[in-house]
Formats: structure tokens, C-alpha cells, sequence
């Protein structure tokens, strides 16, 4: 078995050739290679000496993931569904933007969590990423996306952990992916750029702030732990006071930092004036010690298993004027890419029937052999 070059971060990488008898520097070469030029071949990697080419070509190999679908909406945002092995599948979301590009990118497959609104959540938990699946979904868009607009320069500009899965139940193959996306030698995102959003597994928390202290979405949907715990269950683990102690402590080194709380509106469980005043208190009493925050108010985006519906408009728009009348940033998230089953919360790529992942790939396979530029943005309707 050769190694896979996405698994690795660049001190990976340089421990890797190491192992090979090459310097550093090689490490570096190759890491731009592969992140900044999007190549898999090392018969490519024209700066190389042949002979570290061919001790390449024996011990290792840059795979991306088969893609099994890639849907593009009206809006211009495009879902690709990968396979990662066993009948699982993961999606990844390019959502373009005036000013930016973001990529939603997945962290497992399933999510142990179990969100009651969450569709991701419903399927369960059937694997981690590893650090290989999770750079592989950036890899590949950005690649892509050069490629089929003709251009050198980055294409994705932002990077959002909000994918399929809990990235901090993943943290060992997260952290690596991360400082892969952060490094000037990689995807040279700041780290205001690259956000990870978490239902709040607070002892990661702490890690993250110390290992690799990107921004922060916290899911945070209740404003108190009776109706968190019934919603998001890893509140009966780690209540309200305990996460917000964490997120003032992770702001503690960054003073121009902030935490972002996404609170999904359900019909009648989370959207009455009294939910929106007793979330001004909480973030009132902890931003006393030191919390600072905006709110993301995400419509939710039903669906049957579900049984909870969509806050009707005008009911969003009363709590997030509350919630700005008490002086908090807050915003109404757009969603994007609903006609492709590509919004938040709509992501389940858990393919069950291998048969049909099998025709998927046949498929994809097909598209494959059109030329990138061929595509030409087709619109689902
Ligand atoms: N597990 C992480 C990241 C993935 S979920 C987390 O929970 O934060 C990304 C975001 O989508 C979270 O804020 C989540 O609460 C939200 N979400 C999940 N299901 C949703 C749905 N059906 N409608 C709208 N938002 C949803
Ligand atoms: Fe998991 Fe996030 Fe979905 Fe909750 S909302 S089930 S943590 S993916």
C-alpha cells in the first residue's frame, strides 16, 4: 500500500520524505505541487529530480474521491456528492458569492450527534473522514473550479466546516486539514476564513483554541437547556453555562474575535418572543465576562422524518429585530441551493443501496470523459 499525499499536513509531508531520504524543501515543492497546482501525477512535478519522481511513483499516490454526482442549482451553487467506501457517500457545497467563494465541506460520514432538525443526524453515524477525505473535497472543487473558469487565480476563498458530520468528533483528522488549508504553502486561507461549526463538544473546543484557532460557529438553537437538551442532545453532556465559559475562553487570545451562533427557526419550538428574550439574557450575562457574538438565524429546511416546519417569514424577521433592538448582530441566512438539496441540514449522502452507488460511479464516469470546459454549468431546474 503507497501512501496517500492529501493525508498529510506539510510537517507530515516533510516527516514522509524524510522517511524517503529527502530534504525538507523537497516536502514543500511537492505539498505546493499538489495543493496550489492541483496535481496528481508526479511525472507533472517538472522541478523534481527524476529520481525522487520515480521513489514517488513507488511509495505513494495523490487520490481524490470518485465523484458520484455533481448537481448545479439556479442560483449557481453546485452540491457534489463523493463516495467514500462502503455504501457511504459525502457531499461537499461551492456557494458563490459577489465578494467570495465558500466551500461547505464534510467531516464524517453520518453524525453521532442526532439533531432532531437535522437530516445528517436522522442517518446516524457511520464513519470519520479521514484528514486524505476531508482536504480531498477542497482539492477537488478548487481545481475544478479553476479549471472550468479558466483561471490561476483561487477560487475559494472561504472554507466552512458545516458539511455532513460533528468536526470536532473528528479532531485528529480536522486539525491537519486545516493547517493544510491555513499554510501559505497550501490553500493560504486566514484563519478568519476557515470556520468551524460545532454543536458544542467543548473539551475540542478548548483544543481547537489552542491547536489551530479558526473561527467559530457554535450550533446553538435553544436559548435554555430544557429545550437544547431535546434538540441538540449533546447538551445533556455539555449544558449552556459550561459552552458559553468555552466560548468566552476561546475568544480570551483574540480580541477581534468573535463567536458566531447559528439558531435554526422551528415553527413553534424555538421562535416565540419569550425564546428570543431569554437568549438576550443569556448572551447579556456572559458578555459581561468577556463573550462576543453575532447571530445567524438559519430558516430550517424541513424535511419529513423530521415532523418540525419552517418559521414563517415574517416570525424570523420579529426575532431577529429583538435580538438587534437588545444591540446584537444578527442576520437572516440566505439559503442557497434548496432546488438541489444542497441547504443546511438537507445533506444525506448516506447511500444505502451499494447497487445504485455503483451506477452513480458508472455515470460519473461518463461525465468524466467530457472535457471540464464542455460542462458549461448546467442548471438543474
Ligand atoms: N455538526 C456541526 C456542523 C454541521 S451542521 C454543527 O452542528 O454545527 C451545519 C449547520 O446546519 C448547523 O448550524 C446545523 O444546526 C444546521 N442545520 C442542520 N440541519 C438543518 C436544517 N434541517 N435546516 C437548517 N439548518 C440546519
Ligand atoms: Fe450532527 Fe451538526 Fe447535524 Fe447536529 S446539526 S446532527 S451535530 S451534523
Amino acid at each position: 500500500m503507497t501512501a496517500n499525499l492529501l493525508e498529510f499536513d506539510l510537517e507530515g509531508l516533510a516527516v514522509f520524505c524524510d522517511g524517503l531520504g529527502e530534504k525538507r524543501f523537497r516536502a514543500t515543492q511537492l505539498f505546493r505541487w499538489i495543493h496550489q497546482r492541483g496535481a496528481s501525477d508526479f511525472n507533472q512535478m517538472s522541478d523534481l529530480a527524476k529520481s525522487l519522481r520515480q521513489k514517488l511513483q513507488s511509495h505513494a499516490h495523490i487520490s481524490a474521491l470518485p465523484v458520484i454526482s455533481q448537481h448545479i442549482s439556479s442560483d449557481g451553487t453546485i452540491k457534489w456528492l463523493f463516495d467514500v467506501g462502503d455504501g457511504n457517500a459525502i457531499e461537499s457545497v461551492f456557494i458563490p458569492e459577489d465578494d467570495r467563494g465558500t466551500l461547505c465541506v464534510s467531516s464524517q460520514a453520518g453524525c453521532a450527534v442526532g439533531c432532531r432538525f437535522c437530516s445528517t443526524g436522522h442517518q446516524g453515524f457511520s464513519r470519520n473522514l479521514t484528514t486524505g477525505e476531508i482536504l480531498a473535497q477542497l482539492w477537488f472543487a478548487e481545481h475544478f473550479l479553476r479549471q472550468h473558469l479558466k483561471t490561476d487565480e483561487r477560487v475559494i476563498s472561504n472554507v466552512v466546516m458545516m458539511g455532513m458530520g460533528e468536526p470536532l468528533q473528528n479532531y485528529s483528522a480536522l486539525v491537519p486539514a486545516l493547517r493544510t488549508m491555513l499554510d501559505d504553502h497550501g490553500y493560504g486561507l486566514s484563519r478568519r476564513r476557515v470556520t468551524v461549526s460545532t454543536s458544542g463538544v467543548v473539551p475540542m473546543m478548548e483544543r481547537l483554541s489552542a491547536d489551530c484557532p479558526v473561527a467559530l460557529a457554535v450550533s446553538l438553537h435553544a436559548p435554555n437547556d430544557a429545550l437544547r437538551d431535546n434538540l441538540v442532545p449533546l447538551n445533556r453532556k455539555y449544558p449552556l453555562d459550561e459552552l458559553m465559559q468555552t466560548c468566552i475562553a476561546y475568544l480570551a487570545h483574540a480580541p477581534r474575535d468573535f463567536i458566531t451562533f447559528e439558531y435554526c427557526m422551528l415553527d413553534g419550538v424555538n421562535d416565540q418572543p419569550e425564546h428570543a428574550e431569554q437568549l438576550i439574557d443569556l448572551v447579556q450575562k456572559h458578555a459581561r465576562q468577556g463573550l462576543r457574538c453575532k447571530f445567524n438565524l438559519i430558516p430550517f429546511n424541513p424535511f419529513p422524518a423530521s415532523g418540525l416546519l419552517r418559521s414563517p417569514h415574517a416570525r424570523v424577521q420579529a426575532f431577529a429585530k429583538k435580538l438587534q433592538d437588545a444591540g446584537l448582530v444578527t442576520t437572516i441566512r440566505k439559503t442557497r441551493g434548496d432546488d438541489i438539496d444542497a441547504a443546511c441540514g438537507q445533506l444525506a449522502g448516506d447511500v444505502k443501496d451499494r447497487t445504485q452507488v455503483q451506477t452513480r460511479i458508472a455515470q460519473q464516469r461518463t461525465i468524466a470523459l467530457v472535457p471540464v470546459s464542455s460542462l458549461d454549468y448546467p442548471r438543474d431546474q
